[in-house]
């Protein structure tokens, strides 16, 4: 009787079952379909060119850590990109001393130079200190959401880099997409796209390499790949919404396998036919940090109450 095999070489232990594919993979064959997926996005999409210098968002979460892994072994065939990785040090006790080691290893692991940034040295406070005196107005996850775009975007600028990498998977843009849905959010939601490009250049490039790529497609490359990360979640994680959506796309794409790939390709349909009515709205320099804003001070530093004198000011 014969043992089943490996779908693709035909010769190796399946190691995985792709559902939406039908496809059973062993475990160098997935790893190999995982590569070429995100070197397809990147050219797709028409992320990088050959003379980027490429700041990784690195978390040390699975996610980030997965995609600096992909991006330095997919750079070796370019001798001309640089890879810098760069984490946001939010202050949370408890939880991020040990994410930011991860990222530190690792990076010195991969050789890849790392850049840490802290929301003290940016905000005068980290998270933690930052929410006490607060209301429960805005969920923390929306502050720091604010806070980590713009710490990302000045350490990015920082080390003189040309493009921002963040590891966003399927499962996440899927998910961001109907929490604007379901939130009324109309400009977020016609905006999608795996690239986001200011045609002001105020704001370094955004990609997302990883967002055709399913969030359990990560996991388990990262685990083919002997990778350590973080598995605590963050002590201030409450979306509620989100947490639903996730739990409804999850039920429905193991009950229809391949729904969250045609909600994501109608995604990107949309956002091609809605382009010429969505008007990039003029952006201008923030009056206390410098950083683009819609008007006068930005999110970050409203949100912060302006201190001119803790605040990054980018040359
Ligand atoms: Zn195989
Ligand atoms: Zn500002």
């Amino acid at each position: 009787m014969d043992t089943p095999s490996c779908g693709s070489c035909h010769q190796r232990t399946p190691f995985y079952k792709r559902e939406n594919e039908g496809v059973v993979l062993c475990k160098t064959c997935f790893r190999e379909s995982i590569e070429r997926r995100v070197r397809r996005t990147i050219s797709h999409w028409k992320m990088f060119s050959p003379n980027d210098h490429i700041a990784v968002a690195v978390s040390g979460g699975k996610d980030s850590l997965t995609m600096l892994m992909i991006l330095k072994k997919l750079s070796r065939k370019f001798e001309h990109t640089k890879i810098t990785a760069v984490t946001v040090d939010e202050g949370i006790a408890g939880y991020r001393e040990e994410a930011v080691d991860l990222a530190s290893e690792y990076c010195k692991k991969l050789g890849v130079d790392h850049v840490i940034v802290s929301f003290e040295e940016l905000y005068g406070n980290g998270l933690d200190d930052f929410l006490k005196g607060k209301q429960n107005r805005m969920t923390a996850c929306s502050y720091c959401g604010v806070f980590r775009r713009k710490a990302i975007n000045v350490a990015a600028r920082r080390v003189g880099a040309t493009k921002i990498a963040t590891a966003h998977n399927l499962d996440d843009v899927v998910q961001t997409y109907l929490l604007n849905l379901f939130q009324g959010d109309v400009e977020r939601f016609a905006r999608f796209s795996p690239v986001l490009h200011d045609p002001r250049g105020a704001f370094l490039p955004r990609v997302k390499p990883l967002c055709e790529v399913p969030e359990k497609e990560v996991a388990l490359y990262g685990y083919a790949e002997g990778l350590t990360f973080q598995t605590a979640s963050c002590p201030y994680m409450m979306e509620a919404l989100r947490n639903e959506l996730r739990s409804v796309v999850n039920r429905l794409e193991l009950a229809h396998p391949g729904v969250t790939f045609s909600a994501y390709r109608a995604m990107t349909r949309l956002r091609e036919l809605a382009e010429p009515n969505v008007a990039p709205s003029e952006l201008q320099a923030c009056q206390s940090c410098g950083e683009p804003t819609h008007m006068g001070l930005c999110e970050a530093c409203k949100m912060v109450g302006v201190r001119k004198d803790k605040l990054d000011v980018p040359a």
